[in-house]
C-alpha cells in the first residue's frame, strides 16, 4: 500500500472542516488542518456565554440549507437542532413596524401606497422567477428602483443595500439580490411564517463535533498556528516551520490567498484577479440583559443616520431559559475593514452604538447589561458587483497540488454556512477525484 497522500487544508471555517471530515475518510490520504486564530469556527466560531456558547455574529439557517443539514443527519446531530418562529421588523420614522407578512408590507406606512404594491409584485415575481443569469449584470439598485419605485428605495431597498454593502452598495449584481429574495421566500413553511433553524448549544455543537470527529480520524488539527507562504515546490510555511504536501486547500480570503503565493511574474495577474475581489468587515456588539427589548427577532435598522444595519432580540429565536434567563441581543454592521469602528477602543464604540438604541427603544437602560462582547472580523463579506462572474477564481490554482475553496466562489446566492459545507465537500470531490481521472 503507498504511503497516504498529505492533504494541507488551510483554514477551520466550516469549508474547511468539512472538507477535512470527507477527505479523512479516505485511507488514501493523511490531513493537516491549520487555523490561524485559537479556535475552530472561522465567522461562526462561538464564545462561552451564559454557560453555554453563543456565536460572535448571528447565525441561523434557513430550511432550504440542504447541504448542512444533510451534514447535521450525517454526524446524528438532528436532535440537536430546533426550529424556531421568526418575526422581522423595520426600524424607521422613530418606530418598528412589523416586516414578516405580505400585509405587514400592505401596512408599512412610511412608503407610498404605491410603492408597496410595487414592491409586494417585485417580491413575488423574484419568488418564481427560476432564471436569474439575465439579472447579473444589472445592479441590484437600479433594478429595484425601476421595479418599486423612489418611496420603496429610500424606505426599505436603499438602507439594506447600504446597511450590507456600505459604499459598494450601487454596483451589487440584481442576480445577488435574486437569490436572497428567491431562497428567503423559498425557506417559508406552508403556513406562511418563516422557521429558522438554531443548535441547542449554539453552532459550537457541529464544530465541536466536526473537530472531535476529524481528530479521532486522525486528522492534525492545529489552531493559532498561520500559513505564511506556499511555494511552486508542494511546501507550505507554517508559522516559521517548512510543512510539505501533496495537495493544498486555502479556504480564507481570495486577497489573503494572494498574499500567501510565491513573488513571480507568472503568477501576477492571477494574484491581481484575487486582489480585485472586495470584502467588507462586520462588526457585532453581543449583551445580556434582563431587560426585555422588542417583540422581534430581527430588526432592520432603516434611518439614514442609523450608525449600525441590524438589531437583534437572539432570545425571540430561542428561549432565554438556555441563558440563564438573560435576554441575548446583537447589534451589526458590515463595514470596510478602513472604517473607524475597526479602530475604536470597545468601549467607545459601545457608547456610540449602545446610544443610538435609546433611539429605536426609549426605555432601554444601559446599567441592566449584565455581559457585553465585541466582535470584529475584517474580511466578512465579499462584494458581487455586475462584473462578479468574471473575477471568482477556479478551484485550482496555478500552483500545482494547490486549490482556493472559499465563499467569494459562491455567486449568485450570499455565502453561509451551508454553502461552506457545501463548497467543503465539492472541493474534497475535486481533490480525492480529480477531473481527468
Ligand atoms: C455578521 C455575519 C452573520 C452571518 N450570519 C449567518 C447566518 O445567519 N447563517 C449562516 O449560515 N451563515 C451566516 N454567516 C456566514 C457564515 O459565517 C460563513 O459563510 C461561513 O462561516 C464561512 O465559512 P468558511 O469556512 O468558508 O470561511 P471562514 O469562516 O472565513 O473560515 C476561514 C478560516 O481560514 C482561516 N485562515 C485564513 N487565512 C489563514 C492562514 N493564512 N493560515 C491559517 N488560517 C487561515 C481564518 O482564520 C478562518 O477561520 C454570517 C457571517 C457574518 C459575518
Amino acid at each position: 500500500m503507498p504511503a497516504p497522500k498529505k492533504i494541507l487544508i488551510i483554514g477551520g471555517g466550516f469549508t474547511g472542516l468539512t472538507a477535512a471530515w470527507r477527505l479523512s475518510a479516505d485511507p488514501r490520504f493523511s490531513v493537516t488542518l491549520i487555523e490561524s486564530s485559537g479556535q475552530l469556527g472561522g465567522l461562526a466560531a462561538g464564545f462561552p456565554l451564559a454557560g453555554t456558547s453563543l456565536e460572535k455574529t448571528y447565525h441561523h439557517l434557513f430550511l432550504t440549507d440542504t447541504a448542512i443539514l444533510d451534514l447535521v443527519q450525517e454526524l446524528g446531530l438532528e436532535d440537536k437542532l430546533m426550529w424556531c418562529e421568526s418575526s422581522v421588523g423595520i426600524f424607521r420614522d422613530g418606530k418598528i413596524h412589523s416586516f414578516k407578512t405580505p400585509l405587514d408590507l400592505l401596512r408599512f406606512a412610511p412608503c407610498s401606497f404605491l410603492g408597496r404594491l410595487r414592491t409586494g409584485l417585485a417580491a413575488l415575481y423574484l419568488k418564481h422567477l427560476k432564471n436569474w443569469r439575465g439579472l447579473t449584470r444589472q445592479t441590484a439598485h437600479d433594478w429595484m428602483r425601476r421595479a418599486c419605485g423612489r418611496s420603496a428605495m429610500e424606505t426599505i431597498w436603499t438602507p439594506l443595500l447600504k446597511g450590507k454593502f456600505d459604499g459598494h452598495s450601487k454596483n451589487v449584481s440584481m442576480a445577488w439580490f435574486w437569490a436572497r429574495i428567491h431562497i428567503r421566500a423559498n425557506s417559508r413553511s406552508g403556513g406562511g411564517g418563516e422557521k429558522l433553524g438554531y443548535f441547542r448549544g449554539g453552532f459550537n455543537v457541529l464544530t465541536s463535533k466536526l473537530e472531535q470527529e476529524i481528530r479521532r480520524r486522525g486528522v492534525d488539527v492545529r489552531t493559532s498556528a498561520t500559513v505564511e507562504k506556499i511555494t511552486q515546490h508542494y511546501t507550505a510555511v507554517v508559522s516559521g516551520e517548512e510543512v510539505p504536501f501533496d495537495f493544498c486547500i486555502f479556504t480564507g480570503p481570495s486577497p489573503a490567498f494572494a498574499r500567501l503565493l510565491p513573488t513571480q511574474a507568472s503568477l501576477e495577474d492571477y494574484a491581481a484577479r484575487l486582489r480585485s475581489i472586495d470584502y467588507l468587515g462586520a462588526a457585532c456588539l453581543v449583551f445580556t440583559s434582563d431587560q426585555c427589548l422588542g417583540d422581534f427577532y430581527w430588526v432592520n435598522v432603516n434611518e439614514p443616520e442609523a450608525p449600525f444595519l441590524v438589531f437583534l432580540n437572539h432570545t425571540r429565536l430561542v428561549d432565554k431559559s438556555f441563558y440563564g434567563g438573560q435576554y441575548v441581543y446583537y447589534i451589526g454592521a458590515y463595514l470596510q475593514p478602513d472604517e473607524k469602528v475597526f479602530s475604536l477602543a470597545d468601549d467607545e464604540l459601545a457608547k456610540l452604538w449602545l446610544h443610538y438604541l435609546l433611539k429605536i427603544f426609549p426605555t432601554f437602560d444601559p446599567a441592566r447589561i449584565s455581559e457585553r462582547h465585541i466582535f470584529r472580523f475584517r474580511a466578512a463579506q465579499h462584494i458581487a458587483g455586475t462584473d462578479y462572474e468574471e473575477k471568482i477564481p477556479d478551484y485550482q490554482t496555478p500552483l500545482p497540488g494547490v486549490f482556493l475553496a472559499n465563499f467569494s466562489q459562491i455567486f449568485p446566492e450570499d455565502r453561509g454556512t451551508n454553502f461552506a459545507v457545501r463548497e467543503g465537500l465539492k472541493i474534497a470531490r475535486r481533490v480525492s477525484q480529480p477531473p481527468n481521472s
